[in-house]
């Protein structure tokens, strides 16, 4: 099997759809159909992440949604299901380690079963508990965001004032030195 062709067949895979051309679709501007896991060569990935992004994706990354310059080095990248195998789409590099990371914690931290199906029933889990209302009371030692912001305004204005006494302080004693030598 030669690599240099742009598409290997994934033997793994049943291949449903021998007939249907990878290449000559992607040359098109019509969404792909499901090519039925057929394999990418390293050298029709540039292309393919290019395509699938502008066509697939509308310019933007299959997580977060928002836009995904490729002019910029490094920031577009190719995401698989490291299980499969299967490519999911393109996503910026942050989104995809957000994923990765995300999909280890919720494995091992909050499922302790690390199979993909422990993983999505336990991100739905906290989804949903985080969609559920409350219960009500204030947690006892929360402070809200806008008393937090003027207690550290507070204590850098404390800091500053202090600063300036010392400053002041120096100042003086360096002057009364001063007066002492003149007399
Ligand atoms: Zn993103």
């Amino acid at each position: 099997m030669s690599d240099n062709d742009g598409l290997q067949y994934n033997e793994s895979s049943p291949v449903l759809s021998e007939t249907y051309d990878l290449e000559a679709a992607m040359a098109s501007e019509q969404p792909l159909k499901q090519p039925a896991m057929r394999k990418l060569s390293r050298a029709m990935m540039p292309a393919w992440k290019v395509r699938q992004l502008k066509i697939e994706q509308g310019g933007m990354c299959a997580i977060c949604g928002k836009e995904i310059d490729l002019s910029l080095p490094r920031e577009g990248v190719v995401d698989h299901d490291h299980t499969t195998g299967e490519i999911r789409g393109v996503l910026h590099r942050s989104c995809n380690s957000a994923e990765g990371k995300i999909k280890n914690v919720a494995g091992s931290w909050g499922a302790k079963d690390m199979s993909p199906a422990a993983v999505r029933d336990y991100l739905r889990r906290l989804l949903a508990y985080y969609d559920k209302p409350g219960c009500g009371l204030i947690y006892p030692t929360h402070v809200d965001a806008a008393t937090a912001k003027r207690k550290s305004a507070d204590k850098r204005n404390a800091a500053a004032r202090e600063r300036r006494a010392q400053q002041k302080a120096a100042r003086a004693m360096r002057d009364q030195g001063r007066a002492r030598n003149v007399e």
